[in-house]
């Protein structure tokens, strides 16, 4: 078990019967919060995310049970009423339920939605925050979110399941704000999403980034431009989990020092 030293008298107590919905970062295990690592070392169940690597299974305590429950098939809506599920049963059988999910639980995560539940089932819980991917994930690529000169806002969204139908986002309001967009799942949709930003008017040469597996050893990182963004995805074969970044904090990665051959 690791030890905390003098932070581990802050740490609140995992009680069992209760679930516990955590963050782990974007990967690197040394971007877990103290209260992650804390509940890792003494959850009895573990219910974990895709996103969750295998450096960050290993702190788990060695008598936990770990229970895999990322996306692998299946209907998304079910899928989730299963989780859901679980966990609420799990706790009903007075274990200390760990619910770990990458970067942030409450940011994309469906965290949110899993605490309803389990107000919903009387189940008590707590959130322990992790760095989301669409901050992490820029700064280990050396892009700061925001810079004085640059923008006073970001803009975190996803890009999955939001081109079309009652779910459909208004790309042209986005694209006005001129703040730097920060999208998470955005790699299925980009050739609809683009498109769209170029035809509200957002330039062509406006800079993008793609930051992939950030924080872990596959990290990779590749810049373009909203012009042929596209091409230069399917040309360096980018897959997710990747962030997408459009805007003007871009090329302050290159001023930083960050590049070819320093990932
Ligand atoms: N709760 C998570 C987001 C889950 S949605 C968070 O706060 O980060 C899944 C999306 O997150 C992926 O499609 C990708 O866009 C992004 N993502 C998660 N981990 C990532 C990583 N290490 N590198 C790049 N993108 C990541």
């Amino acid at each position: 078990m690791i030890d905390l030293g003098p932070l581990a008298q802050h740490m609140p107590e995992f009680l069992p019967g209760t679930v516990w919905l955590v963050g782990a970062g974007p990967g690197d295990p040394g971007l877990l919060t103290a209260q992650a690592i804390h509940a890792l070392a003494r959850a009895d169940v573990l219910v974990y995310d895709a996103l969750v690597g295998d450096e960050i299974l290993k702190i788990v305590n060695p008598a936990a049970e770990l229970e895999f429950a990322g996306k692998r098939g299946g209907k998304p809506s079910a899928k989730q009423r299963d989780i859901t599920e679980r966990l609420i049963e799990l706790a009903r059988q007075g274990k200390r339920v760990l619910r770990l999910k990458g970067g942030d639980p409450f940011v994309f995560g469906r965290g949110g939605e899993e605490a309803l539940a389990l107000v919903a089932a009387g189940v008590p819980f707590r959130v322990v925050p992790g760095i989301t991917s669409g901050l992490g994930g820029l700064a280990m690529a050396g892009i700061p979110a925001t810079t004085r000169d640059t923008n006073q806002a970001i803009t975190l969204m996803t890009g999955h399941c939001a081109t079309q139908g009652p779910e459909a986002v208004d790309w042209a309001a986005f694209a006005r704000t001129g703040a730097p967009l920060i999208l998470y799942m955005a790699m299925n949709n980009l050739p609809k999403i683009v498109p769209q930003l170029l035809a509200a008017g957002m330039s062509a040469a406006t800079p993008v980034a793609f930051v992939t597996n950030a924080s872990t050893p596959r990290q990779r990182v590749v810049v373009s431009t909203l012009a042929t963004a596209i091409d230069d995805v399917a040309a360096a074969g980018i897959e997710p989990p990747t962030i997408t970044v459009i805007g003007d904090i871009v090329p302050l990665r290159a001023a930083l020092g960050f590049g070819d051959g320093r990932p």
